[in-house]
């Protein structure tokens, strides 16, 4: 596996710089704890790699230590599925935790430290129906109402809350609110709800509990318990800092952290979101959340993408607090550049048209001594076999091409990659006019590195020794999603809406050189000419070969790309006049 200590330092950032300050100062002994809090409510997608990728490497960098905490208090979600998912594609990804963790694990404190709350007349029971404490919580313009609730005797609400853990109310029935300030401009100030009763099996408590803490009571102590000093979290969690800081004050916690944000990453042509993802996979509209082409990391493990590469991308688009919309295109440069210097290369025909060498002896099979990477010596070679029959792609000839078509052409000639020029001869069709073989001769004077010709032709193209072909199925990949920003809302449709219909194209009987017999499953290729593809790790078999289009070998989609961005600005400034 690869290791992410390998990957070069991260560029000077805000979070390092705060970190670097607080070193100094001797805050925290100068430690660095940090932590990777998913929810196991879905799979990780890319987004949760920029967040892992600066937890984990800021406790890299800095010789602390980085915990995977599960952040597990809302149990009709989650299950030991997505943990187990998380686990797995965090450890791809090239990290190691310090300890796991479950905010579960920490059920039980967390109630004292409620209890505590209560007893310094800082939290109480609120019994109103849940419509009723929003409408009282008020709106951005006008302050909140006191619930009726609210003055409840520290008795009352230590009694009221020992009963609604023992399970003696129904669900909804009462909340534990803080009592902070109804008045405030921060809504989230206005008494959060700490505590809520919920009859739901936990994966990891059973029926233990019948109430469970919300996010902002469980977070920050979390941190706290964990001796996390710098709690990184997305900017949606900005507004929610004071609470955060609240419920450290005035609980006798250990630790005090500190809640810092950044910008989560929105990736263009598809959703990060796992509630969006849940979606596609819930619906049908994808084969599962590992799906090739899903932005989650399991998806992306399967589509080819190495680890390096998430990690190298994770890098390139920083850290900040500004908004971070990046095009798909940064990412699968990463994944070229990392696969460019890795990756063996193969002869594969996707769409094979017969070639036959009439001038070539029937019994005849040359070895040709094909280096796997033309940089990279290392690699070594493999024989490649050379026969009267072989394959080419359909597209390399073309019996009416326009102008500067250097591929095979009637009365032209190409170069057949690490074998011989080949000249045209004649084009064998059938009733309808479709053209099954091409006869072509080999120039015998030119064979690669023995060419004595002097000959020069301005294509080449590979090719497949038809005797030795072993056959395998190809799933071509494009966008998840047609528009740059699917769920933008902006033409009022839903995001599932801009799915793409052509994002996967299934390519039966394919040619692949005699080498690839055998291959395992999860082995990446180059493709020569054609771009980069992973036997996929569930559905090929050594002897059933089906591969994954990785990503092309050129961003092909730059151009759309930058047309639809035009547009898309054109129809903005047409709206903004109108
Ligand atoms: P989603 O909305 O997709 O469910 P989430 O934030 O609810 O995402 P969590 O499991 O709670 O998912 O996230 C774990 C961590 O990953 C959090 O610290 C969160 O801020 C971070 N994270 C999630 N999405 C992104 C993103 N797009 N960019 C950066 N960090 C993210
Ligand atoms: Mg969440």
């Amino acid at each position: 596996m690869s290791d992410a200590s390998e990957n070069s330092p991260l560029a000077s950032h805000f979070i390092r710089q705060i970190i670097e300050k607080d070193r100094a100062a001797g805050r925290h002994e100068g430690r660095v704890g940090t932590r990777f809090p998913p929810e196991p409510n879905g799979y990780l997608h890319i987004g949760h790699a920029k967040s892992i990728c600066l937890n984990f490497g800021l406790a890299l960098d800095y010789a602390g230590s980085c915990n995977l905490r599960f952040d597990d208090t809302n149990p009709e979600k989650e299950s030991e599925e997505f943990a187990a998912a998380i686990e797995r594609d965090v450890s791809w990804l090239g990290f190691e935790w310090q300890e796991m963790r479950h905010a579960s694990d920490y059920f039980e404190q967390l109630y004292d430290f409620a209890q505590e709350l209560i007893q310094k007349g800082l939290a109480y029971v609120d019994s109103m129906p849940a419509d009723q404490i929003r409408e009282y919580r008020g709106t951005l313009t006008e302050p909140g109402k006191a619930s009726p609730y609210r003055d409840r005797s520290v008795e009352e609400n230590a009694e009221l809350f020992r009963r609604m853990r023992d399970g003696e109310f129904e669900d909804g029935a009462h909340v534990l609110r803080a009592k902070i300030d109804m008045a405030s401009p921060n809504i989230n100030m206005r008494d959060p709800v700490l505590y809520r009763i919920r009859r739901a099996t936990h994966h990891r408590t059973g029926d233990q509990w019948c109430i469970y803490p919300m996010y902002d009571f469980t977070h920050c102590i979390s941190d706290a318990l964990e001796g996390i000093t710098h709690s990184l979290c997305t900017l949606e969690f900005e507004d929610h800092r004071p609470l955060y800081d609240w419920v450290i004050e005035h609980t006798s916690v250990p630790h005090q952290p500190q809640q810092i944000e950044f910008s989560r990453l929105e990736l263009l042509y598809t959703v990060t979101s796992k509630r969006k993802l849940a979606e596609l996979v819930s619906l049908g509209l994808v084969e599962g959340w590992d799906d090739p082409r899903m932005p989650t990391l399991s998806g992306m493990r399967r589509r080819g993408y190495p680890p390096e590469a998430i990690r190298d991308f994770c890098q390139r688009i920083g850290v900040s607090k500004a908004e971070n919309k990046v095009e798909m295109g940064v990412l699968e440069n990463s994944v070229r550049e990392a696969l460019n210097a890795t990756s063996p290369r193969v002869m594969a025909v996707l769409n094979p048209l017969k070639l036959v060498l009439t001038n070539y002896p029937e019994d005849k099979t040359e070895s040709l001594d094909c280096p796997f990477h033309p940089q990279q010596p290392e690699l070594g070679s493999r024989p490649v076999p050379f026969t009267r029959e072989i394959y080419i792609e359909r597209d390399d000839f073309m019996e009416d091409p326009p102008g500067k078509y250097f591929r095979l052409k009637p009365g032209g000639a190409v170069r057949l990659r690490f074998g011989y020029i080949v000249d045209f001869e004649s084009v064998v069709k059938d009733d309808d006019g479709n053209v099954l073989e091409v006869h072509c001769r080999v120039d015998p004077e030119t064979r690669s590195g023995s060419d004595t010709s002097g000959r020069k032709v301005k294509g080449t193209i590979h090719w497949v020794s038809a005797a030795h072909a072993v056959d395998a199925t190809v799933r071509v990949y494009d966008r998840l999603f047609t528009r740059r920003r699917p769920d933008d809302g902006k033409e009022g449709k839903d995001f599932k809406e801009y799915l793409n219909p052509e994002s996967l194209t299934l390519l039966e009987g394919c040619k692949l050189e005699g080498s690839m017999a055998g291959t395992e499953a999860g082995s990446r290729f180059q493709f020569e000419r054609n771009g980069y593809f992973v036997a996929d790790e569930k559905d090929s078999f050594p002897d059933a070969l089906v591969f994954n289009r990785t990503v092309t070998l050129r961003d092909s989609w730059a151009k759309i790309e930058q047309q639809q961005q035009q547009e898309e600005q054109q129809g903005q400034k047409a709206g903004q006049k109108s």
